[in-house]
């Protein structure tokens, strides 16, 4: 019997709800959290893992629905934090009856909450979701694939770091290393290439990609991973997994910035937010520039036009310049400084709306 504290975990941290479902015939198995629908309906997408237990599976939606409030909210969206996990084993193949199953729980939420593709889930997974329910985004044939919008917003990300770090942002003028040329990983290279960047290293892990790198862009030179940490750059941009930045790898970085699209690139937040402040490096905090896929998404919400969605990423570039200042202004790390950011916009809202108008 797991001891884990439901209700405390959700008091302390102020979820709104934890819903848990089952479909006898298709053996479907899930959670959807739904932190804070202040500003909007919760978004956030369906993951599907062989979770270890269930209390595994509840913690790491519960966390990632808390993530979704703050990335929405610190994106000037109107929406609110929300995750589902699926528990079963990604390499069983799920037909429709499995999505459509799914479906049917996110249409029985009525609008509270939205979902979209996410780890071992796809697109094509999501129109049989659309099936059964309207609250669905990141269909094929509307905003589409997110990782090309995701690595434009880290792009105007990696300027602003520039422009507040340096003063100049002109990429020409840097030098770059990326690990990771997975999908975000290898659109962030190309527009750093198209910028005529002064150098550009990169490291990878998987043959296809390293080989897809160097047939496309010979210039960019490829580092083993232990080594990529070390390099002699500017900008050190994480595209790859989460943690990469923790005890061992920080103490070798050379690089002034730390931008990219990776998610928790900080193994201990707090206690390497730090770190990297106490080695004068700009962080620039991961939810806030890797926002762009979410606003892509956001956009199919109304009538989906690239020209709207493109230039409400572009916005990336101010929000993170306010964090920053607002970072040291308060003195404290770039990572701490985006919650606060996001938490301010959710109460002013919150109390902007509490006297009632009538529509
Ligand atoms: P991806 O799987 O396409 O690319 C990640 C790449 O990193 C892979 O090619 C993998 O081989 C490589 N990799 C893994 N470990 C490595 C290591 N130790 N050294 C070098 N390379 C390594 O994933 P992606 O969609 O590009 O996402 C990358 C990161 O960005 C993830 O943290 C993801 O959560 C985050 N993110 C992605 C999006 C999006 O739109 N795709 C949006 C927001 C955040």
């Amino acid at each position: 019997m797991s001891d884990f504290k439901h209700f405390e975990y959700m008091e302390k941290h102020r979820y709104e709800q934890v819903v848990y479902f089952y479909d006898k015939t298709t053996g479907l198995k899930g959670i959807t959290c739904i932190h804070n629908t202040t500003l909007g309906p919760a978004l956030g997408g369906t993951r599907l893992w062989n979770y270890a237990s269930e209390e595994e599976a509840v913690v790491d939606c519960l966390r990632l629905a808390r993530g979704m409030t703050y990335k929405a909210a610190a994106a000037g969206l109107n929406l609110g934090g929300g995750k589902t996990v699926l528990i079963g084993d990604p390499d069983l193949v799920k037909g429709e009856g499995y999505f459509r199953a799914l479906g049917r729980y996110v249409q029985s939420l009525n609008g509270r909450y939205i979902t979209a593709e996410d780890v071992n889930t796809s697109t094509k997974d999501m129109d049989f979701v659309s099936m059964e329910t309207d609250y669905v985004v990141g269909l094929e044939g509307k905003s589409g694939n997110p990782s090309p919008m995701t690595s434009l917003g880290a792009f105007h990300g990696i300027r602003a770091a520039l422009q507040y770090k340096f003063g100049d942002e002109d990429i020409s003028k840097y030098k770059f290393a990326v690990q990771g040329a997975g999908q975000t990983g290898y659109y962030l290279i190309k527009k750093l290439v198209e910028m005529k960047a002064k150098k550009i290293y990169f490291t990878e892990i998987n043959k296809k990609h390293i080989d897809r790198l160097k047939k496309e862009h010979p210039d960019v030179e490829f580092l083993e991973p232990k080594d990529i940490y070390g390099a002699d750059v500017d900008v050190f941009v994480p595209c790859a997994l989460g943690g990469s930045l923790n005890d061992e790898t920080i103490p070798q970085l050379k690089a002034k910035i730390i931008a990219g699209t990776a998610n928790n690139v900080l193994l201990e937040e707090d206690i390497h937010g730090n770190m990297i402040k106490d080695k004068g490096i700009l962080y620039a905090p991961d939810f806030v520039i890797n926002a762009g896929g979410l606003i892509n998404v956001y956009h199919e919400l109304k009538e989906y036009n690239i020209g709207r969605a493109t230039r409400d990423i572009e916005k990336i570039y101010d929000r993170l310049l306010e964090i920053f200042k607002i970072a040291e202004r308060e003195n404290i790390h770039t990572q701490l400084a985006a919650k606060v950011f996001a938490k301010k916009r959710i109460e002013t809202i919150n109390n902007v709306q509490d006297n009632y108008i009538k529509r």
